[in-house]
């Protein structure tokens, strides 16, 4: 478990803290309206994990939960309003926004709902309409 690498983030204030073990399942670029409202961002560089992966290191009093569907719970810090990590129960994974993990090499992989976007990025990486078929989507790809 020691030659595992971890990273560690924290909330906007600092008061919770927050480590991801090992590597990420996949990284990438969502651009769904859900995505941008809440990270009030034009496009959200998300870290999936294994869910088991993502603790809470301090703080975890603060740490406060809002789900408005069934596919995310929505962790962030009741005193400063930070954001954490989002839970997808239905896909069995977490998302810790890429930069809440300084220390992780962000390597994104792929865009998600690329339907929905405001910024498009040209970066030569698959621009999925949906998502992938794997995480439930249609699987077709868009042009950048
Ligand atoms: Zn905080
Ligand atoms: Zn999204």
């Amino acid at each position: 478990m020691s030659d595992q690498k971890s990273y560690s983030g924290r909330c906007f204030c600092g008061a919770v803290g927050i480590v991801a073990t090992g590597e990420p399942a996949t990284m990438g670029y969502c651009h769904c309206a859900s995505c941008r409202h809440w990270s009030a961002g034009p496009v959200n560089a998300f870290t999936l994990w294994q869910p088991h992966t993502v603790r809470v290191t301090k703080g975890g009093e603060h740490v406060e939960n809002y789900q408005k569907s069934d596919t995310s719970v929505r962790k962030f810090c009741e005193l400063c309003g930070g954001h954490l990590y989002t839970d997808h129960p239905t896909w069995g994974l977490t998302d810790v926004s890429a930069v809440l993990l300084p220390d992780l090499d962000y390597v994104p992989a792929l865009h998600i709902n690329y339907q929905e976007s405001v910024l498009p990025i040209r970066d030569g990486l698959p621009k999925y309409r949906d998502m992938p078929v794997e995480m439930g989507g249609s699987g077709d790809l868009l042009p950048e």
